[in-house]
């Protein structure tokens, strides 16, 4: 079977991107987040990916997420951002995988179910997410337990100048004096950006590995790129109208080319009036609304014709920034019609 949509997928971009962070996280070692299935771009080839760049330290959500990954080879070391549940039990003690601990709760049921076993521990630092309170990460409740990694999130590391984030990095950075780790992790990608005082021992990038831009300074290099096959294209006159709702009114004569690619897919409606292809580097618009499986682009003065394969604007930030649709949820709804591809 052949799909009508493609998502092309840049291994050395994603490697030229991780060690982008890894340069920016000086002498701490750069992680890497590949929870929701690496951001949507399959965790699985995605840490092989990164592990031959020299990528040690990898972060899934949940308990599937690691199962699905399987036991990894030292000297990798995965985690589990979510922590412990009790139904988590058979599967946390028959892998080699870290729990990151996020309640008194979880840090009661490692302690029963595997003394001595080293976990990581989160501590929440002032975004009220997951994690013990700092009060709770300094008391007697973590005596005896064997922590890996303590770590934090920052809530607003996308807005440098937001005052939180030193107030987070200053916590931290004290909390780190008192509750003994072997080592201490604050930054995803947009806290690299924030400088050194934000690196520790451990960072953790997701967003900026698979292309997105977290924030003022970065950059990173496209990974994914969409592409679908043009299943009609169709003179429209002047007046006509395309898609769901005649949203979209020719002013003149044009020809529409109709994509395999819908929000289904995970190309947002939003995307609505936003997005566009590229002929021949040059942006041609979307017209008129994104359906559940199709675009319509305006091809006027180009020879593309039914069969032809269109590749869609690839500049995440842009899109998200004109969309209202955020870059992680644009890597993450990805769907599953599109035949992956990783060169
Ligand atoms: C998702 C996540 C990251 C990665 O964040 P990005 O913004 O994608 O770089 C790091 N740490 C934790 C705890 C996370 O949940």
């Amino acid at each position: 079977m052949t799909s009508p949509l493609r998502l092309t997928l840049d291994g050395a971009a994603l490697a030229a991107n991780w060690r982008w962070y890894a340069a920016r996280s000086g002498s701490a070692a750069c992680g890497a987040a590949v929870k929701a299935d690496g951001y949507g771009l399959g965790a699985r080839a995605v840490l092989d990916r990164l592990a031959a760049a020299g990528c040690r330290d990898f972060f899934v959500s949940s308990w599937d997420e690691a199962a699905a990954l399987g036991p990894l080879p030292a000297p990798l070391s995965l985690s589990v951002l979510h922590g412990l549940r009790e139904a988590d039990l058979p599967v946390a003690l028959a892998l080699p995988v870290r729990p990151v601990l996020n309640t008194p709760g979880m840090v009661a049921r490692w302690k029963a179910a595997a003394p001595g076993r080293p976990c990581d521990v989160m501590v929440d630092t002032g975004m009220n997410r997951l994690g013990l309170s700092p009060s709770e990460a300094r008391s007697e409740i973590l005596s005896g337990v064997r922590v890996a990694t303590l770590m934090s999130h920052l809530a607003c590391a996308d807005v440098p100048d937001d005052p939180m984030n030193r107030r987070q990095a200053n916590l931290f950075r004290a909390l780190s004096g008192l509750v003994r780790a072997d080592r201490y992790s604050l930054a995803n990608s947009a806290g690299i950006c924030l400088g050194a005082a934000y690196r520790f021992d451990l960072t953790r990038p997701g967003l900026g590995l698979y292309g997105g831009v977290p924030g003022p300074g970065a950059v990173a290099l496209p990974v994914a790129r969409l592409s679908a096959e043009v299943l009609q294209v169709r003179p429209v006159s002047a007046g006509d109208t395309v898609g769901y709702g005649a949203t979209f009114v020719a002013r003149a004569p044009m020809r529409v080319a109709i994509l395999n690619i819908g929000y289904a897919d995970g190309y947002a409606r939003a995307l609505s009036g936003v997005g566009a292809v590229l002929i021949d580097g040059k942006r041609r618009p979307l017209l008129g609304r994104v359906s559940m499986d199709l675009i319509a682009v305006d091809v006027t003065g180009t020879r593309v014709g039914e069969g032809d394969w269109l590749t869609l604007d690839p500049d995440l930030a842009a899109a998200s920034a004109a969309s209202g649709v955020s870059q992680y949820e644009l890597l993450t709804g990805l769907g599953q019609r599109f035949a992956r591809n990783w060169v």
